[in-house]
Formats: C-alpha cells, sequence, structure tokens
C-alpha cells in the first residue's frame, strides 16, 4: 500500500489478542479436547470423560474427579497468561502438559466456556462463564467434585475459522484420535469417550487396570485396548536407556508392518508428539527389515530429565527440541534394532529347536 501518512498504530484489546492466540492452539475441536483434557490430567484426575456433541462443534464436555479450581481463582484461570503450574523461574523444569495459561482464555475467546468446578477441602463449587471473550461472574453452583468444562458453540465468535471446519464425521475421529493418544500416555486413568449427538452411542471407554500395580503391565494392557489386540499380540517391549534418555514401549515385529505411518505414536515425557526427529528415528530402525513402502507400527515412550528436552517450541507443544538431538535418535535406532534382532532371533531360534 501506499500511505499518505504513516497509520496510527494502537493496542488489541483483550479480546482481539485472545482470538488472534486461540488460532495457534485450538485449531479444531480436537485440539480443544486436548487441551482441556490435559488440564484434567495436570490437575492429577484419575477419571476423566469426555462428552461431544456433531464432532465437537456444538459441544464438548469435560468432567474430571481432579484437584478442582477455588471460587476465587476461577476468573483468573479464565485469564490469558495465568497458570498454576510454573512461576516462571525456570522454563526448563517444566513437567506438568500446560504451563501456557492460554487455552481457556483462547477458548473462551471464540466459544461459550463454562467452567463449573469444587476445589479440593471447598464446602462449596462454583461456576464462571464466558461467551466470546465477556465474562460472567462467579456464581454458586452444585457439583461434589472435581471440574466440569463445558465448551458450546466453538469458533461462533471467529466465523473464518467456523468455515474450516471438516464434517462432524471427520471432526469426532480426529477427537477419538486425542484420546487415544493421551489414553496410552496415561495407563493409570480411566478415560470415558461419548457421542451424545447419537444417543449416546460410539461409546468408548479405557478402563485403568487398578488391579495390575505394575506400570508395564499396564501400558501392556492399555495398549492392547487402544491399538487393537492384535498390536498387543505382534509387539515386543522395549527398556532401554543411554546418557539420561529412557527408551520405553511396545515396538511391532516387521511383519506386521502398516500400509502407511498412521500406526506410531510417540510420547516425550509423558507429552504425546509428533517429531520428525523421532518418526525418523523410527524409519531408520526397520530399514533393514521393511521394504520402503512399509511402516512400523510402535507406541514408543522416552523419558528424561526436563532439562534435557525444551518443550516450548510449538504452541501446541506438538514439537520439542532435544539437547543432544543425536543421542534422542541413537537410543531409538539402536534400542529397537538391538530388540529386533533379539525377536528374530529368538524366533529363528524356537523354529530350528
Ligand atoms: P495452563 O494449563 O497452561 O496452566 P489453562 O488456560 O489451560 O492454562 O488453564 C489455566 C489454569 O486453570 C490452570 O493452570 C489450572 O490452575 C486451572 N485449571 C484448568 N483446568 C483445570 C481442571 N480441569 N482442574 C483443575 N484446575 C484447572
Ligand atoms: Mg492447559
Amino acid at each position: 500500500p501506499n500511505y499518505p501518512q504513516a497509520p496510527v498504530i494502537r493496542q488489541l484489546d483483550e479480546t482481539v489478542i485472545n482470538r488472534i492466540a486461540a488460532g495457534e492452539v485450538v485449531e479444531r475441536p480436537a485440539s480443544a479436547v486436548k487441551e482441556l483434557v490435559e488440564n484434567a490430567l495436570d490437575a492429577g484426575a484419575t477419571r476423566i470423560g469426555i462428552e461431544i456433541a456433531d464432532g465437537g462443534k456444538t459441544l464438548i464436555r469435560i468432567t474430571d474427579d481432579g484437584c478442582g479450581i477455588a471460587p476465587e481463582d476461577l476468573p483468573l484461570a479464565l485469564a490469558r497468561h495465568a497458570t498454576s503450574k510454573i512461576d516462571g523461574s525456570d522454563l526448563l523444569e517444566i513437567r506438568s502438559f500446560g504451563f501456557r495459561g492460554e487455552a481457556l482464555a483462547s477458548l473462551g475467546a471464540v466459544g461459550r466456556l463454562t467452567v463449573t468446578s469444587r476445589a479440593r477441602g471447598h464446602a462449596e463449587a462454583a461456576k464462571v462463564s464466558v461467551t466470546g471473550g465477556d465474562m460472567g461472574s462467579v456464581t454458586p453452583a452444585a457439583l461434589t467434585r472435581g471440574t466440569v468444562v463445558e465448551l458450546r458453540d466453538l469458533f461462533f465468535a471467529t466465523p473464518a475459522r467456523l468455515k474450516f471446519m471438516r464434517s462432524d464425521r471427520a471432526e469426532s475421529q480426529a477427537v477419538g484420535d486425542v484420546i487415544k493418544r493421551l489414553a496410552m500416555a496415561e495407563p493409570a486413568v480411566c478415560f470415558t469417550l461419548r457421542d451424545v449427538s447419537n444417543g449416546g452411542e460410539g461409546r468408548i471407554t479405557f478402563r485403568a487396570d487398578a488391579e495390575t500395580g505394575d506400570l508395564f503391565d499396564a501400558l501392556r494392557g492399555r495398549l492392547a485396548r487402544v491399538l487393537g489386540a492384535e498390536f498387543g499380540e505382534n509387539a515386543i517391549a522395549v527398556d532401554t536407556e543411554r546418557d539420561g534418555l529412557r527408551l520405553t514401549g511396545f515396538a511391532a515385529l516387521p511383519t506386521y508392518s502398516r500400509g502407511s505411518s498412521v500406526a506410531q505414536y510417540l510420547f516425550v515425557n509423558g507429552r504425546p508428539v509428533r517429531d520428525k526427529l523421532l518418526y525418523g528415528a523410527l524409519r531408520a530402525a526397520y530399514m533393514d527389515f521393511l521394504s520402503r513402502d512399509r511402516h512400523p507400527a510402535a507406541a514408543l515412550f522416552i523419558d528424561c530429565d526436563p532439562q534435557l528436552v525444551d518443550v516450548n517450541v510449538h504452541p501446541a507443544k506438538a514439537e520439542v527440541r532435544f539437547r543432544e538431538p543425536g543421542t534422542a535418535r541413537g537410543l531409538i535406532v539402536s534400542g529397537l534394532r538391538h530388540a529386533l534382532a533379539e525377536a528374530g532371533h529368538r524366533a529363528s531360534t524356537t523354529v530350528a529347536g
């Protein structure tokens, strides 16, 4: 443009800022579900209920039995850049899913959000609503424990984004995917997903196996439930360590390979990630065992001191940056090759013997 005069610069108001930020954090109903379920996990919930209608477009309701929010903190919980999870002194010591203090503010700016909560140790529950950025006042509510977050009409306040939503079916599939990933990462938590627009049909429940005290067994059981019994039968356990990074999980035998890479689930410190470096390492590990058009299936968990990995790379936190990427890659490549070679060796000796 050719300005006859320099344009006036103004400070944007809070709601506009929140809507812009929402564009990064909340792309579709599934990303709202991810943020809300992660909040429930951060609150120490052991049972999380997820209800959606019309693919999450008209309703997302998350119910948890976590620590709750004190009535006087409710307005702050919905404010931007307000969080109980970090004090800002060390961005390399993050152990929670959340830390940006943006999700609830973003969701309240682009939809109709109501948070009802009963803080542990409080006699009363309270609720507050925010619609398209306008917050009401905190009022008493009835709830025995935990938190219920209800998000209606996502993106009603940002019509441009509303147009980008896909069919109910596609959106609800994406929600299911998010729940599966988080359920894999948290085998001790019970998840129930229900589509209320189908009269409650299509309910998925991932029960927590409280009887199995062993986390590895719990993980095996949870993966078999989420990824199917066939994966469970064809997967070998991986548990190895190198230079402060630990790799655990299950990787399928090459014979159980897929035509696409959809069955690859990677987690860093319990956080589901889609990370090019890690996907590449997984491919490299199977290189000698699979042809180019086949893809391995695996659910792998890297755990390390939070200091060794930066999760503050991406607003949705889907990418991470390792301080020593070579170590992370090497751990996956050598850990899996070793496990696969051993499994192959066992198989061939069984046949021979
Ligand atoms: P962040 O998760 O990055 O802190 P959010 O906007 O998602 O930011 O949440 C803001 C705050 O609200 C959290 O730090 C937490 O204190 C509180 N909160 C949100 N959801 C829940 C929940 N389900 N249970 C308890 N507290 C919650
Ligand atoms: Mg959060």
